[in-house]
């Protein structure tokens, strides 16, 4: 069957997976979706003899139909590799009660590498399936964490180059070594003096310009986007929710068709939504529970139909879950409006134009699978000191949101279901914050004595991502003027 795609804001285009891929974002500015989701063809008992990559293929051939089987097992084996410091790819820990899916083992341990390890092997593959002639530039404006995982996955892929803009005094000295000691030929790394705003909106105004978009097709390029509303981003991370039921399943933990619940601590929708369309696959999970930080927006979605960006933004202990406005939310309403393109687009301008928007007593009904929750600054530094104390075992501050919020839902729902905790990076990442909730005796010490103690504390090793930024070299140290991102991207591409 070939299942083609759609956009949220209107019902004029199909475009088949590869397309889709290729253009990230729809013309009208909607949201590339499947018009059907599809059932998984395989049952449980199969699924649970497979390993991740045999999994990921059994997933992603229902969505990227276009793709002959020789290409989407060429990308996912190039994507889960070496690259991930374990065979297993995906593993689950279980501690206190819950059963934590750890999402970090790839090249930056944080789980945008599931998704970013796959998708330049899926956007050449689109770009030669469409005869696209011209080699693909990635350009990505980065607050930390996405900027280093889109580098580390398009680093030396063939028919590509990466460039990069981050705010030179905007992020964490870890981030910035991590990006600054990035490898391959094809990697560009530029500072701008300036916020995250500034680059932002640099790089928009370069996607926007149609006399640079004909200078670069003279000189053989393309831009593209590496951003979190792909779909070739998106479906690579249904994967592991069915590898996880599957592992769960295989080694006894559960019963067939056992309903579990998923808890998932969410910035831009994009990994529960993911959990959402395992679900709908025919994954047997009961509720799908969104977990917030103090930026609580989907809490208050989720508790009254209402969602509002007009309010402060809050910076927490959980940066990359700093989120007003949470783009693959676009894809649910969507789904709950019965794929009505024009409602959803009302309902979108009304978030553009006035901030926020209501969603009806109907559309309310079918939410019913979610799950609302939202984790205080002390909640998360508590959970973390909790869990270390009674098991050892040691989560990030992301991770920590998730957990506070299903010991929450768990007390006041007096629900037992087993309890899938999506673990979306490691505790090395964010060191400080998870050492300072531990003890703040630890705050004396330097970003590299907090490792050490970390690895000494948790019992566990190093990872390689952090190893390697001690002693890496700079490669890279351009540093420009906001105004001067255009003429930077020209230099470096010879236009
Ligand atoms: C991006 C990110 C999230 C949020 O994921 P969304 O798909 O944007 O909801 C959570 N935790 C970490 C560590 C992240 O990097």
């Amino acid at each position: 069957m070939n299942l083609l795609y759609k956009s949220t804001r209107s019902d004029d285009t199909l475009v088949t997976a590869s397309q889709a891929i290729l253009k990230g974002l729809a013309e009208d500015g909607g949201l590339f979706v499947p018009t059907v989701i599809p059932t998984l063809d395989v049952n449980m008992d199969e699924l649970s003899k497979m390993t991740y990559q045999e999994v990921a293929y059994e997933v992603m051939k229902l969505f990227f139909t276009d793709f002959t089987e020789e290409e989407l097992k060429n990308c996912i084996h190039k994507a889960y590799d070496e690259k991930f410091d374990t065979e297993e790819i995906a593993p689950l820990a279980k501690a206190e009660g819950a059963y934590y899916l750890e999402l970090f083992h790839g090249a930056t341990i944080a789980f945008k590498d599931m998704a970013l390890s796959i998708l330049p092997h899926l956007l050449t593959t689109s770009a030669k399936k469409n005869n696209a002639k011209n080699d693909i530039v990635i350009l990505t404006a980065t607050s930390g964490d996405t900027g280093k995982a889109a580098l580390a996955g398009f680093a030396d892929v063939e028919g590509t180059k990466i460039i990069v803009f981050y705010p030179k005094d905007g992020v964490s000295p870890i981030q910035e070594k991590q990006m600054v000691t990035q490898k391959g030929d094809n990697t560009y790394v530029i500072g701008i003096k300036g916020n995250f705003d500034d680059a932002q909106s640099g790089v928009k105004a370069m996607f926007n310009n149609k006399e640079l978009a004909a200078k670069m097709d003279k000189g053989g390029y393309q831009f593209s986007s590496a951003n979190s509303i792909n779909i070739g981003r998106l479906v690579p991370q249904i994967v592991y929710y069915v590898y996880a039921y599957s592992r769960l399943y295989k080694n006894g933990e559960i019963a067939k068709n056992e309903l579990i619940n998923i808890v998932v601590p969410t910035g831009n929708f994009g990994n529960i939504l993911a959990a959402y369309y395992a679900k709908n696959m025919g994954v047997p999970v009961n509720k799908l529970i969104c977990a917030s930080n103090d930026n609580k927006v989907l809490f208050d979605f989720f508790s009254t139909g209402t969602y509002d960006r007009n309010r402060d933004f809050i910076l927490t202990s959980s940066p990359s879950m700093d989120i007003l406005i949470s783009s693959n939310l676009e894809r649910l309403i969507y789904r709950i409006t019965g794929s009505d393109a024009s409602k959803t687009k009302e309902l979108m301008d009304s978030l553009s134009n006035k901030g926020n928007y209501e969603v009806t007593v109907k559309m309310r009904d079918q939410l019913k699978d979610f799950e609302g929750g939202y984790a205080s600054e002390g909640d998360t530094a508590d959970i973390i000191k909790k869990i270390y104390e009674d098991t050892g075992y040691v989560i990030d501050t992301h991770t920590a949101v998730a957990a506070s919020v299903y010991e929450q839902y768990k007390e006041a729902a007096k629900d037992s279901s087993k309890a899938v905790i999506a673990s979306t990076a490691s505790p090395y990442k964010f060191a400080r914050s998870v050492m300072n909730s531990i003890d703040m005796k630890y705050d004396s010490l330097s970003d590299f004595e907090l490792i050490d103690e970390l690895s000494k504390i948790s019992n566990t090793d190093i990872p390689k991502a952090i190893e390697e930024i001690r002693t890496a070299p700079v490669l890279h140290d351009k540093v420009c003027d906001a105004a001067d991102m255009q003429s930077t991207v020209e230099d470096i591409l010879k236009l």
